[in-house]
Formats: structure tokens, sequence, C-alpha cells
């Protein structure tokens, strides 16, 4: 079977099992950064360490020790501007992205900024949240049509990238990837060696199986193929994700706001829209 990319906090049991195996490590603060690239690498590959902060960007101590590990930092908000921008020029020349979650309206012009000065970053959106679609749209534009230059926002990116182009009417694009998440790619192990497919899954106790062991084979079981057959649940019920244009990015992810709007489905009609428009232009 493939080989999937393993998502585990930091455990030097769960990686010196294995050998020539993708790596995305998480961690809540900086202390191991340099000892987990050398451990992963050791005998294994490092694909991200994903730092899971509480705090704002601006508090962020940076090295330049730091300089080849590849940083996903999750940061509550931007913080101070001027202690931030004393940090800019570190910051260009590591290799970071910032998560930013959007269930605070400042983080969608913090985003903005960040992308104007040339550095990655993107948004989260917590489990359950209603969006203001409005603000995720402006964000869209801002992206897909600005002339200035900026770097990538995810998860527009990963989308824009992801599209296949000679197959556009078959095609689906899991922007889950970029959070780790997407069920092709990624498997989850936690510190009692539950597997999981997604952080949500873990959140929920849904478990594919236990042991660091069954890691290879836990995409063989019955829970993982009723979780797969989830995604075309809408298909057969009447629901408005079965006819909805932007299913093929959406993939029915917020089918739980549609009981309060249908701006789901134009924020992702748009989008759907904007990639090809985008495409034929490039
Ligand atoms: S945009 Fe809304 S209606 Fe369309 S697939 Fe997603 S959740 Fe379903």
């Amino acid at each position: 079977m493939d080989k999937y990319i393993i998502v585990s906090p930091y455990s030097t049991t769960v990686i010196d099992k294995f050998r020539e195996r993708q790596f995305v490590i998480l961690v809540n603060d900086f202390d191991n950064i340099n000892e987990i690239l050398e451990c992963v690498n050791r005998n294994n590959f490092l694909v991200s360490i994903q730092v899971n902060l509480n705090s704002s960007l601006s508090s962020i101590d940076f090295n330049e020790k730091w300089d080849n590990v590849p940083l996903r930092i999750v940061v509550s908000d931007l913080g101070d501007y001027l202690t931030f921008h004393k940090k800019i020029d570190l910051i260009r020349k590591l290799n970071i992205l910032f998560y930013f979650p959007i269930n605070k309206i400042d983080n969608f012009l913090n985003i903005q900024i960040l992308s104007s000065l040339g550095i990655n970053c993107g948004f989260i959106i917590s489990d359950g949240q209603l969006l203001d679609w409005g603000k995720l749209s402006e964000l869209l534009y801002y992206y897909m049509y600005s002339k200035s230059k900026h770097s990538i926002i995810e998860p527009f990116d990963y989308i824009i990238q992801n599209n296949n182009k000679n197959d556009i009417f078959n095609n689906f694009v899991d922007y889950n990837n970029v959070y780790f998440n997407d069920p092709d790619y990624y498997i989850h192990i936690d510190s009692e060696q539950n597997i999981s497919l997604s952080f949500e899954n873990s959140k929920r106790n849904i478990f594919l199986d236990i042991g660091i062991d069954n890691i290879d084979s836990a995409k063989e079981t019955k829970q993982y193929k009723n979780i797969i057959e989830d995604r075309h649940k809408h298909f057969i019920i009447n629901h408005p994700c079965s006819y909805c244009p932007g299913w093929r990015i959406c993939l029915g992810k917020f089918s739980y706001c549609l009981r309060s709007s249908n701006g789901c489905i134009e924020f992702f009609t748009e989008l759907f829209n904007s990639k090809y428009i985008l495409n034929n232009i490039l």
C-alpha cells in the first residue's frame, strides 16, 4: 500500500519505529525545533513542524537557526505591529507559513498585511464556525485580483495549484491537505497512539485503530471506508450539496452552515469560477 505521511506529536518512539517515512510533527512551543529536525531526518523525512500557539505572532522569538526547518505556525493574531515589524527581515529568511484563525475579524486584515509583505500565510476555520462569507470573499478578491505583489494565502494557493486542468469536470480538490487533514495523504497518531484521519476526528475520538504497528493497516479498516464514503453521502439524498457548483472544492464541509445562510454556495461557486478564470489567464 501507499505510505501515508504520518502526523504525530514529537515522540522518538514513533519516529524511530519508521524508516524512509515522511513526518509532520506537532508541538506547542519552540523548545525542540532543531532537535526534531535532526531526529526525523536521521532515518526519515521532515515535511513540516506545526507549532500551535495561543499567542500573537509578534511575541515569537524567531531564531536564525530555524532557517532550514519547514515551519507552520498557528498564531492567535498579529499582535503589536511595531514589534512584528522589527522581525520581518528575519522572518523572510525562514521557511515559515503562518496560520490565523478567522473567528477573529482582525485576522482577515492581518493575513492581507502579511501576504503584501511577502510572508506566506493562511487562514484556519474552526470546527463548526459560522463564517463571514463576505469577508472571506474580500480576501479571495484580494488574492485573485490584486495587482500588487503578494505571497501565498492558503488554502487558496493549494486549490489553484491542484486544479487538474485536463479533467475539470471529474476532479475535486480537498484543500484540507494544507492542514495535514487530507485522508488521501495523511494519517494521524496521538500521544496515546490512537490512529485517526484528522485533528477533528481525533478531538471527537473517531479513531481507526490503536498502536504504532497498525498505522499502515489503519486505512484498510471498515471505519476508514465509512469515513471516505461519507464524502459522497450528499449525493444519495436530496441535499443542496448534491447540486452545488462549489462541491468540487468544498466537498460539503460547510453543510452545517446551510441552516442559517446560503453564503457558502455563493462563495465556493465564485472560487470555482475564479480558479478557471485565473487558469485561462496564466
Ligand atoms: S458550498 Fe455549501 S452547499 Fe456547496 S458543497 Fe459546500 S456546504 Fe454544500
